[in-house]
């Protein structure tokens, strides 16, 4: 699936260079090079290079104040060869989540972590959806699992992970059930489950015997455990229930990259019809000589 997605953006990102000149532009804020998500963002990087995109990190140092990345964020926003703006997660502790993401360009936002783009998603409108709930629902509707009517459960209300899949779900018609960590015994509440999209960031959490035979799991987790990348699901034991299941790695991951750079796509389109029509709007003046 996202070889396939990685064709068809290649081929946007040539039509794109074509009609403007100039290729669609991603700009990754990365706070130190030391954060273990670098290695994750070196990926997309390399993934940008090889259909086109203009990939870059503008890299702040370790001890960065909120001020200094807000004010990178702004001009990043600012330059019209910058498409896309992603910010590196976890922020160091001394920085406020709420700030950053308010600094971001709605336009710009293209894993929906503006409140604007939250927002239009909870009210069942188009706008940017975070790249990894995006990919977890596209998985299934590429599989042709049916979702409508179906009972689902998902492990994990975050803002950027659980709650945006969770409200995908709703919006394909699957009836949802969101469970967190205080939730009272998951395991009946994933037995209920036609589908289960975990997305806890706990090894392990959900097992063949909590399954209902025949559900199908999203793996959203990335665990490290013993060296090695996991999931949240005990994967030999779900396989012998589900009737089909995400791996870890190579299931959700691979997805959300390939995902996020048709989000970028969409991005540098919009804002070059943008700027076309407020050029129309309002046409320089031609000098003459
Ligand atoms: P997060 O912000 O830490 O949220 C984890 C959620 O899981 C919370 O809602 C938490 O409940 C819940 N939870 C924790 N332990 C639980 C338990 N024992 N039973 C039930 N629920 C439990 O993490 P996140 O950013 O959403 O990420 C979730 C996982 O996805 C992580 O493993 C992360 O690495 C992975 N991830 C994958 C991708 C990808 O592309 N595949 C992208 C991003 C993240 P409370 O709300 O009550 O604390």
């Amino acid at each position: 699936m996202a070889a396939e997605i990685r064709v068809a953006v290649a081929e946007g990102v040539a039509a794109f260079t074509r009609a403007h000149g100039r290729p669609p532009g991603l700009a990754v804020v990365i706070i130190g090079r030391d954060a273990p998500s670098t290695v994750y963002l070196e990926q997309i990087l390399r993934g940008c290079a090889k259909v086109g995109i203009d990939a870059r990190f503008a890299e702040l140092e370790g001890e960065a104040t909120e001020a200094s990345i807000v004010a990178r964020i702004r001009e990043l926003n600012a330059d019209p060869s910058v498409d896309g703006v992603i910010v590196q997660m976890p922020l160091p502790r001394t920085i406020r989540l709420r700030s950053v993401v308010d600094a971001i360009d709605p336009a710009k936002d293209i894993d929906g972590i503006h409140p604007l783009n939250a927002g239009l998603l909870r009210l069942g409108y188009d706008g940017f959806l975070p790249a990894t709930a995006h990919a977890a629902v596209e998985i299934l509707r590429r599989s042709g699992i049916e979702i409508a009517g179906k009972d689902a459960v998902v492990i994990g209300r975050s803002a950027v992970v659980g709650m945006p899949a969770a409200f995908l779900l709703v919006k394909e018609d699957a009836t949802v059930t969101v469970c967190h960590s205080r939730t009272t015994d998951l395991a009946t509440k994933v037995r209920r489950a036609d589908i289960v999209v975990v997305a806890a960031g706990r090894p392990g959490l959900v097992t063949g015997a909590m399954l209902k035979p025949g559900a199908v799991v999203v793996d959203i987790g990335i665990n490290m455990v013993d060296g090695r990348l996991v999931g949240d699901v005990d994967f030999a034991s779900a396989r012998e229930v589900a009737s089909a299941i995400t791996p870890v790695p190579g299931g959700v991951g691979p997805l959300t990259n390939a995902l996020l750079l048709t989000h970028l796509i969409r991005a540098a389109e919009a804002q070059a019809a943008d700027a076309q029509a407020r050029d129309e709007a309002h046409p320089q003046p031609v000098s003459a000589g």
